[in-house]
């Protein structure tokens, strides 16, 4: 007897769709999986079983093969053992025929036959609504999630009997359990308490403040340098408040790919851009992605159409400096994995903090050799200060007694930017002056009438490279588009050069 179950896999931060082939047949008792499965796809055996038996039912003591198609994907983790479960029930004649039209099946059983929640769900649903599946059976507790996808039924599972009675249409279906609660803040985000910081907080610093408002509405990269206790890290950390809202399309991208990297996930769409800040002794896997095992997405992933916040850069080990190279290049990360290479998406926005030297006293006071001061610039290579378009030097602020601005009065002109950008850009594959291809800036990001004079001039003056010129000349249009002025003028371009400074 054969039957077959839809279920999905996760490959990187994407679902897979799988369909699960049971073949019950006569011959010694024996169990194979075939089609590429993982050590703990091939594991999951035991389980099955006794969630097979403990739930009441036969497990045929015959010859049991289970195919996963297609069979050129890896199969990993644990979730395809509802699936599989069902499938044994199927081919054994204890499910009637026709009862999984249609359906499809996530799922981890534990012993007793419970039914246990799975990473990734929106991932596994959302590649399964894609492929036409009209109904998921998933885990009570994953209900809410694979709600978000919209366009399919959303079926809740609790244990492995109870199911069967509900496909065969003797209970009703059970209700979801509620979504798990909002994590607080973690070490590594600070989702949370952002909510009780505001720009308001910060006094003096207007220079910075406005690298910051340019930075958040143009997406560009951030590099503050000075001296510890001068306010660049309390400054840096409430970027998060003044960004750009998410699309409703933006939004589900970021919390698949939460979902699939395990991080816990209600039954609501993430609605703030991501802002990571890793610690500086953060392995370069942790960072950038990999580990042993199954490949997980890093710190640049998970900051994927958000921020990732480096504190202290000189700090951070430059074998993983070095490994933010390329993702910020390509706005995506390869991760190598026999058989097969795996891209996460890593389009994030690296901002980050650097004391201009070790003893962090810069010039008014260092105590720093000659050499301890080289090797610390060395650290922070040429090639990694180049990626960033706004370098701003925070010194300690004149004594000021006034508040700043409110976050939520930058974070309007900071939407109005980006809305003016997302409108030129409709076109385009990007939606922030700092991704601009550098082959379009000329013909998307023109200057005024009376700007081109200023434009050479600035190119001869800072004997700029092609990638600089570049650089500046998206600022440039960043400060164009927060004055709401349609070309690019001379102001602009000094804005834009008095913000890319040498440091440290
Ligand atoms: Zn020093």
């Amino acid at each position: 007897m054969l039957a077959a179950v839809r279920s999905a896999t996760l490959i990187g931060v994407d679902g897979q769709p799988v369909t699960v082939e049971v073949h019950v047949s006569s011959g010694l008792p024996a169990y194979q999986v075939v089609g590429l499965p993982d050590a703990a796809v091939r594991e999951s055996r035991e389980r099955v079983r006794a969630a097979v038996l403990s739930s009441g039912f036969e497990w045929p003591m015959r010859r049991i093969t289970v195919n996963l198609a297609p069979g050129g994907i890896r199969k990993s983790g644990s979730g395809l053992e509802l699936a599989v479960a069902l499938g044994v029930l199927g081919a054994n004649d204890a499910l009637p025929a026709g009862v999984l039209d249609g359906v499809a099946v996530l799922g981890e059983l534990g012993l007793d036959g419970s039914v246990r929640a799975v990473p990734g769900t929106l991932a596994l649903v959302d590649a399964l609504a894609r492929a036409g599946v009209e109904c998921v059976v998933v885990p009570a507790l994953n209900a809410s999630e694979a709600a978000l996808v919209g366009g399919v039924r959303v079926r809740a599972a609790r244990t492995l009997g109870e199911l069967r009675a509900c496909l065969k249409g003797e209970e009703p279906w059970p209700d979801w359990d509620p979504p798990p609660d909002v994590p607080g803040d973690s070490d590594s985000s600070i989702a949370g308490d952002d909510e009780l910081v505001d720009l308001g907080d910060v006094r003096g610093l207007p220079f910075a403040r406005s690298a910051l408002e340019v930075a958040a509405a143009g997406g560009h990269h951030l590099l503050f340098c000075g001296p510890p206790g001068t306010g660049k890290t309390m400054l840096a950390r409430r970027l998060a408040t003044i960004l750009p809202p998410l699309t409703h399309r933006e939004a589900l991208e970021v919390t698949r790919i939460h979902s699939a990297a395990g991080e816990p996930v209600t039954g609501r769409l993430l609605a703030r851009r991501p802002f990571r800040a890793p610690h500086h002794t953060a392995s370069t896997a942790a960072l950038v992605g990999g580990g042993s095992g199954r490949a997980r997405p890093g710190e640049i992933t998970l900051a994927h159409r958000g921020v990732l916040f480096l504190d202290e850069l000189g700090e951070f080990a430059p074998t993983a400096l070095d490994a933010l190279r390329q993702p910020l290049e390509e706005r995506s990360v390869r991760i190598s994995r026999q058989p097969v290479s795996l891209t996460f998406p890593a389009g994030f926005q690296l901002v980050a903090c650097s004391n201009p030297c070790p003893c962090g006293a810069g010039a008014q006071g260092c105590r720093c050799s000659d050499a301890q001061r080289e090797r610390y610039r060395r650290r922070l290579s040429a090639p990694l200060l180049d990626r960033f378009d706004l370098r701003v030097r925070v010194d300690a602020p004149e004594s000021v007694d006034v508040r700043g601005e409110s976050s939520a009065s930058v974070a309007e002109r900071v939407a109005a930017a980006y809305e003016r950008q997302c409108a030129r850009y409709a076109d385009w594959p990007w939606s922030q002056n700092a991704h601009v291809a550098a082959g379009a800036v000329p013909r998307l990001l023109p200057l005024g009438p009376d700007a081109d004079d200023a434009w050479r001039a600035l190119i001869a003056e800072r004997i700029l490279t092609g990638r600089g010129a570049t650089r500046i000349r998206r600022v440039a249009r960043t400060l164009a588009d927060l004055d709401d002025a349609s070309a690019i003028a001379v102001e602009h371009l000094d804005g834009a050069a008095l913000l890319r400074s040498d440091v440290p």
